[in-house]
């Protein structure tokens, strides 16, 4: 899979972006090397054309499964997010079959590459790791966003060699459960994943999180990982009972720390904060005085109240195809599926609504036009009072709007459409 149009090529290139094809995307970034590959998409470094910085760019395209479904998972966790330890979500672009997440580049790369080649961690820098690991995922937990697949591959470092977490593609928000209160997807990566998810019988996201981190803080200190088996069942059996061996080296506060991370009952296991919890363990806290931790967590959230204001008064971009689509993007790539029907145009939202309006002028029809939140909408009645469409625009970016349209199903209705709203909106279905 590559990235496709819209494109255009560049004429010469001394972009810094490595070996890569050099073409512009959405006439602003020009594409370089391939960073990573991901279980639904891959990632290219960038160049934004206008800032002259780089980032980088992972492309969603309809050749993986759902990835419509696991793009907006993520842009909707992602968007939610600003934290120092949590890769940022610049924009989002979009083409016909395609979409393009523009997030902070992290050119430290890997973590897991950090372990593999120094075989483990020394003490005092996993616990760096873990400390800027455990400020993000209060963070992302207070503003109800989970993981749910934390391992040190989706880990990655920056130019620093500070940490974020990336891909929140099995991530999920509060709210989301069953009526138990508990959630009941089976998601992760078996090494990381904790005994209650492959229990099947519901679980608190924030639990499940606090074990991938203490398999995570194994890897770091002992180079290896605490649940390995080439038999699945024989590795599910180890994760079940938390049945690992930690080396000798590993000091006696974190072996604590650890035991207590990978206690197999959910209901006892330490939690992230509280007088128990991970922040006020001593292994954690060695070599901090309290009221340093919490003075550079207020600053850090002071901060994001701050930058969150700004972000408000911003003008709307891509962010909103998310909100604008209630969180379902999957019938831009299958519009047949319903009769709601949404699709990407480069004309602005007003000429789209206006070809809409001299559609339905001489029809003898009701036109109620509304405006909110950025995007404006056309509802389509007959004389009687009978729903014929509904046709909303939206614009995305310069160049790129979204049109949602939402038909009737009766046979006057698909007449209507076929004769002179669908060729309106040139669309044929
Ligand atoms: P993902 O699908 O998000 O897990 O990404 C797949 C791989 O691409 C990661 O494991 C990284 O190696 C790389 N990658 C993803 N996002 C970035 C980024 N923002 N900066 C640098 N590399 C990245």
């Amino acid at each position: 899979m590559e990235p496709e149009s819209p494109t255009s090529s560049l004429p010469s290139t001394s972009s810094g972006t490595g070996a890569g094809t050099g073409r512009i995307l959405f006439n602003r970034y020009e594409l370089g090397r391939l960073l990573g590959r991901g279980g639904s998409a891959k990632v290219y470094l960038a160049r934004d054309l206008q800032s002259n910085s780089h980032v980088a760019l992972k492309v969603f395209s309809k050749a993986t499964k759902s990835p419509a479904a696991v793009a907006v998972r993520e842009i909707s966790l992602m968007s939610k997010l600003r934290h120092k330890h949590v890769l940022r979500l610049i924009e989002v672009l979009a083409s016909r079959s395609k979409i393009y997440l523009v997030l902070e580049l992290a050119r430290g790369g890997e973590l897991f590459t950090r372990v593999e080649s120094r075989g483990k961690l020394p003490e005092e820098t996993a616990r760096k790791y873990l400390r800027q690991l455990i400020s993000a995922l209060r963070y992302c937990h207070s503003r109800g966003v989970f993981h749910r697949d934390l391992k040190p591959e989706n880990i990655l470092l920056d130019e620093n060699g500070d940490l974020k977490i990336a891909d929140f593609g099995l991530g999920s928000l509060s709210g989301l459960t069953h009526s138990d209160g508990l959630f009941h997807t089976v998601c992760g990566t078996p090494a990381y994943v904790a005994p209650e998810v492959l229990a099947q019988k519901g679980y608190e996201a924030s639990k499940v999180d606090v074990w991938s981190c203490g398999v995570i803080l194994f890897v770091l200190c002992a180079g290896y990982l605490p649940f390995n088996h080439p038999n699945l069942m024989t590795m599910y059996r180890k994760i079940y009972r938390a049945e690992f061996r930690l080396p000798k080296w590993i000091s006696p506060e974190l072996r604590s720390l650890i035991c207590k991370m990978l206690d197999p009952n959910p209901q006892t296991r330490i939690t992230l904060e509280g007088t128990d919890g991970i922040t006020s363990h001593p292994w954690f806290l060695s070599g901090i005085v309290d009221t340093q931790w919490t003075a550079e967590m207020r600053s850090h959230e002071d901060m994001f109240k701050l930058e969150d204001k700004l972000e408000e008064k911003r003008v709307l971009n891509a962010f909103d195809i998310i909100s604008f689509s209630a969180c379902d993007l999957s019938r831009i790539f299958d519009p047949a599926m319903s009769v709601r029907e949404r699709f990407f145009t480069a004309e602005p939202a007003e000429s789209v609504l206006t070809r809409v309006e001299e559609a339905v002028e001489g029809e003898g029809m009701v036109l109620m036009s509304s405006r909110e939140k950025g995007s404006e909408g056309i509802r389509i009645e007959g004389q009687n009072g009978n729903f014929i469409a509904n046709v909303e625009a939206r614009c995305v970016r310069d160049g790129l709007s979204i049109v949602e349209v939402v038909k009737g199903d009766g046979s006057r209705e698909r007449l209507f459409w076929k004769e002179k709203l669908g060729p309106a909106l040139n669309r044929s279905v």
